[in-house]
């Protein structure tokens, strides 16, 4: 025996519930995944800005001093 409850049908929630990345808000669909357009514009800035910018790399530390005899006092 099978006894369901006609009409009493739960939705499942397909759309999870995000947050805006930028300021941890409920993320509105107009603006997805952000929560506003101001959101989504620093998002991009910060796109433009971390990945279009080549990020300056430390050199090599020189060793200088250590084993180094050229010339001393000719
Ligand atoms: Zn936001």
């Amino acid at each position: 025996m099978s006894s369901e409850m006609p009409g009493g049908a739960k939705p499942i929630r397909l759309r999870p519930r995000r947050e805006c990345p930028i300021c941890k808000a409920a993320a509105k669909q107009k603006y997805h995944p952000f929560c506003s357009g101001r959101c989504a514009d620093v998002d991009l800035h910060r796109w433009l800005g971390g990945t279009y910018a080549i990020p300056s790399e430390d050199p090599p530390d020189f060793e200088d001093g250590e084993g180094w005899d050229e010339g001393e006092h000719a």
